[in-house]
C-alpha cells in the first residue's frame, strides 16, 4: 500500500470507527510505517474532535424582535426606483420568467430584418421593370411586414397554449 491509496481510507478510518483498522488491508501496516500518513490522520482526527466539540450557539432572545423590527423597516421603505426594480428581476428571475420579453425582442429583431428585406427586393423590382409608384410599393412592403407579424402571432400563440408562464402575458 502506498500513500495515495491510504489516504483513500482516511474517510472510513475517522467517520466510522467500526471500520477501523479493517478499512482495507494492509492500512494499519502502512500507518505504522508511514510517518507522513500517521500525521495527516492524527491531524484529521484532531479536527474532527473539535467539530464533535463544537456546539451551534443559540440565537440571542431578541432575535425574532430584531428580525421583525428589519422586516418592518424594510417593508415601510420608498418603492426602488424602476432601475434598481428591473435590475433586481433581471438578478433573481429565472429565465423562464425572462421569456416574453425575449420573445418580443427576437419578434422585433426579425420584423426589422424582415422589413428591410422586404424594402430591398421592392427596390430591386422597381429599378427592373417598369416603375411602380412609390405608394404600390409602400403597400406591398406593409403586406409583407402584415403577413410576418401574423405569422409571428400564431407561433407565439401555439408556444403560449403548452406554457400557462407565456400565456399569463398579456399579447402586445
Ligand atoms: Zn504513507
Amino acid at each position: 500500500m502506498n500513500c495515495k491509496s491510504c489516504e483513500k481510507e482516511f474517510e472510513k478510518l475517522l467517520l466510522d470507527a467500526t471500520e477501523a483498522g479493517r478499512a482495507r488491508p494492509g492500512v494499519a501496516e502502512h500507518l505504522a510505517a508511514c510517518d507522513a500518513c500517521r500525521g495527516e490522520l492524527s491531524a484529521l482526527r484532531g479536527t474532527m474532535e473539535l467539530l464533535d466539540g463544537w456546539e451551534v450557539p443559540e440565537p440571542s432572545v431578541y432575535f425574532d424582535q430584531k428580525l421583525a423590527v428589519l422586516l418592518r423597516e424594510e417593508q415601510a421603505k420608498a418603492p426602488a426606483g424602476w432601475l434598481e426594480r428591473l435590475r433586481e428581476r433581471l438578478l433573481f428571475n429565472t429565465g423562464r420568467q425572462l421569456r416574453p420579453a425575449l420573445a418580443g425582442a427576437l419578434v422585433l429583431a426579425m420584423i426589422l430584418g424582415g422589413g428591410s428585406f422586404a424594402g430591398f427586393t421592392a427596390y430591386q423590382h422597381s429599378s427592373a421593370e417598369v416603375q411602380a409608384s412609390a405608394a404600390v410599393n409602400d403597400l406591398q412592403i406593409l403586406d409583407k411586414n402584415d403577413q410576418a407579424i401574423q405569422q409571428m402571432d400564431q407561433l407565439l400563440q401555439d408556444d403560449g397554449d403548452g406554457d400557462p408562464g407565456v400565456a399569463a402575458q398579456p399579447a402586445s
